[in-house]
């Protein structure tokens, strides 16, 4: 097994059909404890209840610098390590440039950039003194391309920053043992997505693919394990594509 006695933490992890649950399940597989963080009406208890009774959830808004430290020291007072963080939480918003607000610019960016930066902060310390530790940052593929079917410009926005958050994290952090990276995600078949796609329009979408499917949860759990895991021991700073090949 690839996570043998690691402590993984996965925030945004509560959604059953999410990409950061099947990460849950793919890294409890592998023999990691898995942490749960999640907005409160997400349920993380039960979410983590549902990978086995040694797993544990935690209600913690990523946007919230103090419950971000407080959920930190839960993990640290429970388990005694983090080894691995995975900053999933996100959320995105269909409109256009003119039509975004000063409110919905902050919103979006605060999950993904700043909840990125806080988890990030409040984990760093016990990876630093571990000299050990691999953070996964779930950025998306429509930073790359600029925008998608289901982001606004400043979702993009938002995850073309975690890119270069996570870059020059991973070069503060590498000399200390830690190692930082992203993936970005195409688009996969979560709550996001779901009954928001006519059957033409997925067909059009495949077309584009050449792997000519929409990604699954596991297809993006897989790398986030890879990541997490001793096989990428000598990556850090990367991005993974896991897109089917879209931005060929
Ligand atoms: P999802 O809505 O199932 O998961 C997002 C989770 O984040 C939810 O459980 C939600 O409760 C949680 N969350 C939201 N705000 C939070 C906060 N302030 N604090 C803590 N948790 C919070 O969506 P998903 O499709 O599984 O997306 C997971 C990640 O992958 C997101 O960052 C998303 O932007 C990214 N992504 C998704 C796709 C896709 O096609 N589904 C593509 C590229 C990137």
């Amino acid at each position: 097994m690839l996570l043998t006695n690691q402590v993984a933490v996965i925030t945004g992890g509560a959604g059953l059909n999410g990409l950061g649950f099947a990460t849950a399940r793919q890294m409890a597989a592998q023999g990691a404890t898995v942490v749960i963080l999640d907005l409160a009406r997400a349920e993380p208890a039960a979410a983590a209840a549902r990978l086995g009774e040694q797993h544990l959830g935690l209600v913690a808004d990523v946007t919230d610098k103090a419950a971000c430290e407080a959920a930190a020291a839960a993990v640290l007072q429970r388990f005694g390590r983090i080894d691995v963080l995975v900053n999933n939480a996100g959320i995105t918003q269909p409109v256009k440039t003119l039509e975004i607000t000063g409110a919905d610019y902050d919103r979006i960016l605060d999950v993904s950039l700043r909840g990125t930066l806080y988890m990030s902060q409040a984990v760093l310390p016990a990876m630093r003194q571990q000299r050990a530790g691999s953070i996964v940052c779930i950025s998306s593929v429509s930073a790359q391309r600029g925008g998608g079917i289901f982001g606004g410009p400043h979702y993009s926005a938002a995850k073309a920053g975690v890119l270069g958050l996570a870059r020059a994290m991973a070069r503060e952090f590498g000399p200390e043992g830690v190692r930082i990276n992203c993936i970005t995600p195409g688009l996969i078949e979560t709550d996001i997505t779901a009954g928001k796609l006519s059957d033409e329009k997925k067909a059009e979408i495949n077309a584009t693919i050449p792997l000519n499917r929409l990604g699954r949860a596991d297809d993006v759990a897989g790398a986030c394990v890879f990541l997490a895991s001793s096989l990428s021991a000598y990556c850090t700073g990367i991005t993974l594509d896991v897109n089917g090949g879209m931005l060929i």
